[in-house]
């Protein structure tokens, strides 16, 4: 005979069925900006998921916009943007591929859910597409890109680059202090990487890299979005300009920047670095140089594919060592709603059952 009453069995079945991650009818993986849209006031991107399994051959309205989409991030650039229509063609269809490869996702054509997850996420303003790769060894996977061209800094070794700061264009919610460190840690991981070092400067003018936030239309012919979207640009070897989107809720630290919305500074920092350097985006999920960053995430360690792209422009510092953290995956900073609960209930689950 069980010790134990039969109607603990129900509850823990109970119990545990709670704890399951529930599903709807038809869910994005990896959703985090279906869970925000209340937040998002700006951000139009989210209004594509109507789109989500259409293929060549349909007619959807707002289509247009999605090739526009498109066209931003360097795919349909042959294409005059006042002749786009609502209807799915043979031209959108190879858009899809070529992004579906250069984002290293499930190369299919269609509109499926790993696709429209990754649109809709908040990315670099950089095209995917101007760029080229390294072909120098045919027995490597590389997935690392340059800009055309391939530019690099070209000043005489030891290579100081300098940067500083806008008087005019930053954020006044993070102590400056703060946006510095988050900053120089982000220059010292790639200096880790490459016989680069960076320095900051006072003058805005006069230093190699000019880092400042701006909004909407800010004279570069790159205007940002607001909330979410695109987060940062910068500009390739040797232009130096470096700008953030001033609409974001830029956070250091997630404990105490709430906001569902929040961005890493320093995970942009880090990406928009390589861009400065004269890295282009890489199709590894994992790599900095990957162009979308979702909302609360960090991202801030090279990976192997970043410090083999940079060290193949500048060679290596003789001081940089392979560590475990080139290899891992990125670390989420909070788990998922679904993750906690079924943590929770497993938990009370577990407590109940040792009570008894
Ligand atoms: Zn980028
Ligand atoms: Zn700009």
């Amino acid at each position: 005979m069980s010790p134990f009453p039969s109607y603990y069995y129900t509850f823990a079945l109970f119990i545990l069925l709670l704890s399951l991650p529930s599903f709807p009818a038809r869910i994005l993986k990896h959703d985090p900006l279906t869970e925000l849209t209340a937040d998002i006031q700006n951000n139009t991107w989210h209004a594509f998921v109507k789109f989500l399994d259409a293929g060549k051959g349909s007619e959807l309205p707002g289509m247009s916009e999605l090739k526009k989409y498109f066209q931003r991030f360097g795919y349909l650039t042959n294409i005059p943007d006042h002749n786009f229509t609502d209807f799915f063609d043979e031209d959108l269809e190879s858009a899809v591929l070529n992004y579906q490869k250069n984002l290293g996702l499930t190369v299919t054509g269609k509109l499926d859910d790993e696709t429209m997850n990754e649109i809709m996420l908040p990315r670099c303003g950089m095209s995917d597409s101007a760029h080229e790769h390294d072909h120098s060894s045919l027995h490597t996977t590389r997935n690392y890109a340059y800009f055309y061209g391939r530019p690099r800094w070209m000043k005489s070794s030891p290579m100081i680059l300098s940067y500083a700061f806008s008087e005019n264009y930053m954020i006044d919610y993070i102590d400056i202090s703060e946006i510095k460190s988050a900053f120089k840690r982000a220059f010292s991981r790639w200096s880790s990487a490459i016989p680069v070092n960076f320095t900051e400067a006072e003058d805005y003018y006069k230093a190699d890299i000019k880092i400042g936030f701006f909004r909407g239309d800010h004279g570069d012919g790159e205007p940002f979005d607001g909330v979410l979207g695109v987060l940062a640009h910068a500009f390739s070897p040797e232009n130096g300009r470096f700008h953030l989107d001033a609409a974001e809720t830029w956070a250091v630290d997630f404990d105490e920047e709430r906001s569902r919305v929040a961005v890493d500074l320093e995970s942009v920092a880090t990406h928009e670095i390589g861009h400065v350097l004269g890295l282009a985006h890489s199709s590894v999920k994992d790599a900095v140089m990957y162009p979308s960053l979702s909302p609360r995430m960090k991202k801030r360690d090279l990976k192997l594919d970043d410090v083999e792209g940079v060290q193949a422009l500048y060679g290596s510092n003789p001081n940089f060592k392979y560590t475990s953290s080139l290899e891992h995956d990125t670390s989420a900073s909070s788990w998922r709603t679904s993750s906690k609960w079924t943590t929770f209930f497993g938990l009370v689950a577990l407590i109940f059952s040792l009570c008894l």
